[in-house]
């Protein structure tokens, strides 16, 4: 089965921060793991690179705006080598292939009468590269960038979401475009019940951005320009079968709107079938605080990756709190966490385990047929619940320990041997599954699992996770 799943593509105004991470991480995860049940799974990322946010950034870093975003770029592509993610593609949207695609889809929307032309008078804050209205100013400033926000009067041209709002409703209520969790469902229905204005699909003042192509005084608007990357990436305007729709999108909550309304819309607006799944994670907040350049609390992904190694670093950015709702995290907890649950945890049973059959059998077990995947952990993962199958695996590892402690082994091997083998290979069978859950999540991990496991003679080998 075909499955095309997307992250958001990143802006490169900042460098890659544990939010992306965790993102591309959780899309990481769903695409492995579809492609270990043997589906064709297409996993695309990539970078935003255009609009007045990105320009500013470049202009204060004293270079071109594509220099600065290939350097960007280049940064997120390696903190996801970094973080062993295998994503499909990575599509920039300074590239030739998704420029074409943009003004070849705004040509469809200008032919099929979903654009007209208009002025738009109004605020626009450039760090939120959106207009923003007096209700949403705090002491006349953008609450989120501290910034005074822009008086602009521009002609623009404008897309028709008025005439989609009920399709797209309709769409949302009947799952057609499955929205995940449940609080983003609502917040979707709810934003469509407050009714949304037409939006203007290009900008008279952003020059860093594509160019509308019957219309050079203006450029795509940035959102619009973002939003394209996950059909351009497939090709659009040649779509090949089975390249549209997207499966499932994932996302932080503070775009919703844009894939839940503005999206749908578009597509529908060029004749294009809506995607099938979006799913929203929440927010965290790191100490209590929420993370941001001011407060010096950005935590780095690859400062994790040097710490803690690959796997350990997927185990836990993924590991914190329930994928879909807000939580906190305590960086000083990473330490003991990685500790208990890795070091002492599947790293320390790996070891006893293949310590007892080296020392006691020769490095031998009666191996069983490897069972085909649990349905429950499938489950969990059919429905975005990467914390809690991650969970159960570390559970079932924790489980073996106290199983060995019970029963003694170390010294049942000395008294009753068949019995302690007998025990040492279900244990070590036991093993072998858990392994191939865990591929997903902690690749290299179950990779060298599975290796030693497998082996015709086991031997202890190298810990799997060095203590901290
Ligand atoms: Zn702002």
């Amino acid at each position: 089965m075909k499955f095309y799943i997307t992250t958001p593509i990143y802006y490169v105004n900042a460098k890659p921060h544990l939010g992306h991470a965790y993102t591309t991480l959780a899309a990481d995860v769903i695409a492995r793991w579809r492609r270990l049940k043997g589906d064709d799974a297409f996993f695309l990322t990539g970078t935003d690179e255009h609009g007045a946010k990105v320009a500013e950034a470049a202009s204060a870093a004293g270079q071109e705006p594509q220099t600065f975003a290939d350097e960007v770029a280049g940064e997120f592509q390696q903190a996801w080598k970094n973080l062993n993610i295998e994503y499909s593609d990575f599509i920039r949207t300074t590239e030739p292939r998704h420029e074409k695609g943009v003004m070849a889809f705004l040509e469809v929307l200008k032919k099929n009468n979903a654009l007209y032309e208009g002025e738009y008078r109004g605020l626009y804050c450039t760090g939120c590269e959106n207009f923003i209205t007096e209700k949403e100013l705090v002491d006349g400033l953008c609450p989120a960038h501290k910034k005074k926000p822009q008086e602009v009067a521009e002609k623009n041209w404008f897309f028709k979401l008025s005439k989609y709002l009920a399709p797209v409703r309709r769409l949302i209520n009947s799952d057609k475009l499955k929205i995940g969790p449940d609080s983003a469902k609502k917040e979707a229905l709810g934003l469509l019940k407050q009714g949304l204005a037409d939006f203007s699909v290009s900008r008279e003042k952003v020059k860093w951005g594509i160019a509308l192509p019957w219309d050079k005084s203006q450029t795509v608007y940035v959102w619009v320009d973002a939003l394209l990357n996950y059909i351009t990436a497939r090709g659009y305007p040649n779509l090949s079968p089975g390249a549209w729709p997207a499966d499932l999108q994932l996302m932080s909550k503070d775009i919703l709107k844009f894939h839940a309304i503005y999206w749908p819309a578009m597509l529908l607006a060029a004749g294009l079938e809506p995607e099938r799944e979006l799913f929203a994670h929440g927010y965290f907040s790191i100490n209590g605080q929420k993370m941001s350049k001011s407060l010096g609390n950005i935590i780095d992904p690859n400062d994790l990756v040097k710490e803690y190694g690959a796997d350990g670093a997927r185990y836990l950015i993924l590991s914190q709190f329930p994928f879909g709702q807000d939580g906190d995290i305590k960086v000083e907890k990473f330490k003991e966490q990685y500790n208990a649950d890795l070091a002492n945890g599947i790293g320390n049973l790996a070891s006893r385990v293949s310590n007892l059959i080296e020392k006691n059998f020769d490095g031998a077990f009666t191996k069983k047929e490897p069972r085909a995947s649990s349905k429950d952990f499938d489950a969990l993962l059919a429905e975005n619940r990467i914390d809690e199958a991650l969970k159960s695996v570390v559970e079932g590892f924790r489980e073996l320990d106290k199983k060995i402690d019970r029963e003694k082994l170390w010294s049942l091997v000395k008294e009753d041997k068949a019995k302690a083998g007998k025990i040492l290979s279900d244990i070590a069978n036991e093993i072998l599954a858990l392994a191939q859950k865990l591929a997903p999540v902690l690749p290299q991990t179950a990779q060298k699992i599975i290796k030693q496991f497998s082996a015709k003679q086991i031997k202890k080998g190298e810990s799997l996770f060095p203590r901290k």
